[in-house]
């Protein structure tokens, strides 16, 4: 494919903007080449400035369910705009997509919008740790939250470590509350809450960790944090950044049985524009500013044009909706499971629902960060750049997951699964 354009603009990216992106995981950096520069996209189809058309499974990395450009969220949007681009002041949409929100979060009594992931988990672990007055923190091991300070911890190789920032910048007292643990892994938390039971404040997870690979937790375990918090007067924060609105029958916490104290999300709910949300029941939400003493605040928060958007996207996830993206999801798991064992190639495909992952290795996936191959990029690079070539795309990055959409069709899953047959051919078969 030619990617003259793409490569000029970016050479003049780089001059202007940090690394000729605004966010890190856009860079080319783990794959080959250099980042593809979009004209235009719609539905299941991206355009790139060269001409060329690709079937994305990036998504803009989730938040479009419905594809690019739908129609029906496009003319609503246009529609709001003629009223104005922003208020900072209340208006009816904000109401409208709590409703909708609330309708599939049920354990919440009040929602806050704000306008990324990362501001709906900071601002939920302020009021985690304003609610039970404590300060300590509990997450895991590849789960990502957003680039907020106190959540920016890796855990270096021990158990039970106090975190280690993983971003210069960030103090040592600000990481110092933050306590790691490694995914699925009960004793590793009841160990935490041995040592810390009565200062911590939260456990934060995304309990279908789905940044570091997609690395599904058993129920048992996810159960078992909500029984530790219950017993130290913890909060559970569930963070649905990229899980919520993902399934039929609501949260992915529905999904397990288990009702978290606080949810954030993020990406679907604000269908291409920018969103966040965090909600719990009034208990502790009436911690809150302005009810409560827990100052959170947004000038775009509530933006008029977003929540429309975000309201329309959800009205636009029906029951029908769910049931096409289960639909898609299975052809894809079964197609690539056909391709994948005729190369005896050591890679699975890991699904729940519409999100996928190409697991590196012949082992079963992994529930934990620190058991994911450490080849797994290098085969991921060929992969991903041989799907390329072919005109699909996926994300360059073995960690990140696909994103399949409303708008795609069989043959767009068929291709690709065509094309990967083709790549790991080029390849040469596995021994
Ligand atoms: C994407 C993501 C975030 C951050 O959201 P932004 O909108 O990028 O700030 C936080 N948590 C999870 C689980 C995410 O997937």
């Amino acid at each position: 494919m030619e990617r003259s354009q793409s490569n000029e603009l970016h050479l003049e990216a780089v001059d202007h903007l940090v690394g000729g992106v605004n966010s890190p995981v856009r860079a080319f950096k783990s794959v080959h080449g250099n980042p593809i520069y979009f004209e235009k996209a719609s539905g299941a189809i991206v355009t790139d400035v060269d001409g060329n058309e690709l079937v994305d499974f990036v998504q803009s990395w989730g938040p479009l369910i419905h594809g690019h450009a739908h129609p029906n969220i496009l003319e609503t949007v246009y529609e709001k705009m003629q009223n104005g681009t922003s208020f900072g002041a209340p208006h009816r949409g904000e109401i409208k997509l709590a409703k909708f929100v609330k309708k599939r979060f049920s354990h919440m009594d009040k929602v806050r919008f704000v306008s990324s992931g990362t501001e709906a988990v900071m601002s939920a672990v302020r009021l985690a740790r304003g609610y039970t007055q404590r300060d300590i923190l509990i997450k895991f091991e590849g789960c990502y939250h957003g680039h907020v300070d106190s959540l920016m911890v890796s855990s270096g190789s021990g158990l039970a470590t106090f975190g280690i920032a993983s971003s210069p910048g960030i103090p040592e007292q600000t990481v110092a509350t933050t306590l790691i643990a490694p995914l699925n892994d009960v004793e590793a938390v009841e160990y935490l809450f041995n040592e810390h039971g009565n200062e911590i404040a939260a456990i934060v997870i995304e309990p279908l960790p789905a940044n570091n690979g997609l690395l599904v937790q058993s129920q048992s375990f996810l159960l078992r944090l909500r029984e530790l918090c219950d017993q130290h007067g913890a909060l559970l924060i569930f963070d649905e950044v990229i899980s919520g609105f993902r399934f039929k029958d609501g949260s992915y916490g529905d999904l397990c049985g288990i009702t978290p104290d606080i949810t954030a999300l993020g990406k679907v709910i604000g269908g291409g524009l920018p969103v966040g949300a965090y909600g719990a029941r009034d208990e502790i939400m009436q911690h809150l500013s302005p009810l409560g003493p827990v100052y959170q605040a947004g000038t775009l928060s509530g933006n008029p044009l977003a929540m429309a958007a975000g309201a329309k996207t959800l009205e636009l996830l029906t029951d029908e909706a769910y049931d096409r993206l289960e639909e898609l999801g299975s052809l894809l798991e079964t197609e690539v499971g056909k391709v994948l064992h005729r190369h005896g190639h050591p890679m699975r495909l890991v699904r729940m629902g519409s999100l996928f992952w190409f697991s590196p290795g012949e082992q079963a996936p992994p529930s934990r960060a620190d058991r994911i191959p450490k080849d797994a990029g290098v085969i991921y690079a060929d992969i991903h750049h041989g799907l390329l070539e072919r005109g699909y795309m996926l994300a360059p990055s073995a960690y990140e997951i696909g994103f399949i959409a409303t708008a795609h069709e069989e043959h767009h899953i068929n291709g690709m699964v065509a094309a990967l047959d083709d790549v790991l051919t080029t390849m040469g078969d596995y021994e």
